[in-house]
Order: C-alpha cells, then structure tokens, then sequence
C-alpha cells in the first residue's frame, strides 16, 4: 500500500485514486524540460487565443468558458494580471502618463492614486470589485452569482487594459496624446462586453452594461478618496 503525499489516501498503483499525485516526481530530464517548454509555447498560444476572441465576440467567448468548456481560455485572473503586467511594462519603458495619474499637489490622495497607477494590475482587479457588485445588481434576474461575474470582468477589463497598452505605446513613441483616448476605449469596450454577454433584452443589455461600468468606477474613485480622507483625519 503506499501512501499519497498530498492527501494522505492509501493506494495501490503510481497515482492516487482520489487526487491523481503520483507516487513518484518525474526525474528532471530532456523530456521534463521539452513538457514545461511546450507548456508556456501553449499558454502563449492561448494568450493569443483568448485575446482574439474577446475582441471579436466577447459574449459568446466567455458564456463558452462558462458553460461548456474551460481550456481553451487562460485563466480569468492570470488573464488580467498578464495584460496588467504589459501596461506596466510598457509604461515603464515609453513612461506615459496613465489615467490615475493627474493630481497635482502633494497630498494623501496623490500618493494612493500614485500608488494604482503603479499597480495597475491591482488598481484593476480591485476595481472589478465594485464594477461587478453593479453588474450584478443590474442582471440581477439572470442566474450568474458575484463570482461568476467577477471572471467575466475579469477578461474584459483584461482586453480594456490592453487596448489602453496599445494606446499608451502610440502616446509614448509618438508623443500624440491618446492615452485618454485608449481609456474612454477600453471603457466602451467592457460596457459592450457586458451588454454582449447577458444579451437579453437587447439594446437594454448594453445600457445596463455602460451603467454597471460607470457606477463601478465611480464607487472605486469614492472608496479610494474616502479612504485617502479617512487617513487624513487619523493622521
Ligand atoms: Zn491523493
């Protein structure tokens, strides 16, 4: 009888019945590294996959994922962490300015928009938060729960940080200044995504998806000032 490592069931065989951990780690050899080679060839590959997609039906796109099958898409989160990583880096090698960061004077408030403009990948998925509360508030009669919602976002603010990427590498190699352009974009975008994905009723939907949009964002600018405040007055 042998004895998984991770969960602990007794077993007959190399992989246990209950989890699948093998008895045994595979030795570190050509063929270990050839797998893990062709497992980044294949996440770039469905970076491209899931990026294409959600530009040209995004409703479609993610109900898929939701509901028939999960591997074809990178992962929600990772999907988003990944586009923020690529505005990060982008900002930092053209160094435009992102939308966060138009305050002037030294302040409270300057230093917490500072510090999400420098996280962006943070900024963005905290401001799922709120925007997903509003899309659940708004499609409340469909039958999605907060964190169902909460991935749908997740890929389509993705979509929006990249095409804000895209804006920004045309603002810093260019000097022409888009970046606003690309954000009032990226925002059309996931209000039309939203709108695509619940779909029913129609034009309602897309109206429904702007309002979940705004009203999310709004609610992250309130929260982020109220705290900024709220420190102030402690301090
Ligand atoms: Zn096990």
């Amino acid at each position: 009888m042998n004895i998984c490592k991770k969960c602990n069931t007794e077993f007959n065989g190399n992989f246990c019945p209950s989890c699948g951990f093998p008895i045994k780690l595979k030795t570190i050899d050509g063929e270990y590294i050839f797998d893990e080679f062709k497992s980044v060839f294949n996440l770039e590959k469905g970076i491209f996959f899931t990026v294409k997609n959600l530009f040209l039906k995004p409703g479609p796109t993610v109900r898929e994922f939701m509901n028939e099958d999960r591997t074809k898409l990178v992962k929600p989160i990772l999907f988003l962490i990944i586009c923020s990583l690529l505005f990060t880096l982008a900002q930092q090698f053209l160094n435009f300015q992102s939308y966060f960061m138009d305050f002037q004077e030294e302040s409270i408030f300057q230093k917490l928009f500072e510090w999400l403009s420098k996280n962006y990948g943070y900024s963005n998925i905290l401001m799922a938060i709120p925007i997903a509360l509003w899309t659940k508030i708004f499609f409340r009669k469909q039958n999605y729960n907060y964190y169902q919602i909460f991935t749908i976002l997740s890929y389509f603010i993705g979509i929006s940080v990249l095409i804000q990427t895209i804006f920004g590498i045309i603002n810093g190699t260019t000097n022409l200044k888009v970046v606003q352009i690309g954000f009032i974009i990226g925002s059309i975008y996931v209000a039309w995504a939203i709108g695509q994905f619940f779909e029913r009723p129609k034009r309602w939907s897309y109206f429904k998806g702007f309002l979940s949009y705004i009203l999310g964002a709004i609610t992250f600018l309130i929260l982020v000032v109220s705290i900024g405040y709220v420190t102030l007055k402690i301090l």
